[in-house]
């Protein structure tokens, strides 16, 4: 079994074939996903998803992009949904200084609020960071939340890896891993231990080789396990495992769920 740890199912490239979408994760080995919010509506689709499907979880929260959208309802709105049970993370939230879709300091300034909120609803954090490796590790060090979390699609060097895994935090591989000139990634998967990787497919963005250019889904990640097999030599079985398991200690998702 799988989880893929970063998904958007609730976006609307999936509004056509949702339900075919998850099925053929679940027959590809997909027990377990995690889809993300990236503003207030797609954390409340997200949820209600979450909540219709056995196998799948929810994380609410608003990117980077997004946060220029924030008002004085949405923080409350959001602590509201986080109330559901099937809620297990906060997120996506970071800095993206590659798009700059919403004001730098604002952006700043909006994911340390939402650190802070994380905290107070004791949830893990899910990490979105795109050219904005330093001030997210910044930001990162100042944190006060109890629970771990997980740097999504990571794309720093072994360096920054290090610093987040002295802060606890695991590291989450997208589909990026498997395209050829990906060497600085590879260098990361081959010195970090797999006790601290998890795989994700951040659908419908980021399709993994043999399938980029095409719309993603969770069924791909096996794609991303199995080039991480590949990279540290180990066995797909082990990379399955282990991720896995390790998605359920950050999130809190117990085994006998999956
Ligand atoms: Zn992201
Ligand atoms: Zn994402």
């Amino acid at each position: 079994m799988l989880v893929d740890s970063h998904a958007h199912l609730e976006m609307e490239e999936f509004d056509g074939d949702r339900e075919a979408v998850i099925r053929r994760a679940q027959e590809s080995g997909v027990d377990c996903i995690v889809t993300v919010g990236v503003n207030l509506e797609d954390s409340r689709k997200a949820v209600a998803l979450a909540e219709r499907y056995d196998t799948i979880y929810a994380s609410v929260g608003v990117h980077p992009h997004d946060v220029k959208g924030i008002d004085e309802t949405t923080y409350d709105l959001l602590r509201e949904l986080s109330g559901s049970g099937k809620v297990v993370a906060y997120g996506e939230i970071g800095l993206d200084f590659f798009r700059n879709l919403s004001p730098k300091d604002l952006q700043i300034r909006r994911f340390g609020e939402q650190l802070e909120l994380a905290a107070e609803l004791g949830l893990p954090v899910i990490i979105h960071d795109r050219e904005a490796h330093r001030e997210t590790v910044e930001m990162l060090k100042g944190r006060k939340g109890e629970r771990g979390g997980v740097i999504h699609c990571f794309s720093g060097d072994y360096d920054m890896a290090a610093r987040c895994l002295d802060m606890g935090f695991y590291i989450s591989m997208p589909g990026t891993i498997t395209y050829r000139k990906s060497e600085m990634l590879g260098d990361v998967v081959r010195k970090i231990p797999l006790d601290r990787l998890l795989v994700e497919t951040d659908c419908p963005f980021l399709s993994p080789e043999p399938k980029r250019g095409k719309r993603n889904e969770p069924a791909y990640v096996a794609y991303i396990a199995r080039r991480i097999a590949q990279i540290k030599d180990l066995s797909f079985e082990e990379v399955e495992r282990m991720t896995s398991q390790n998605a359920r200690d950050v999130f809190g998702i117990k085994a006998e769920t999956l």
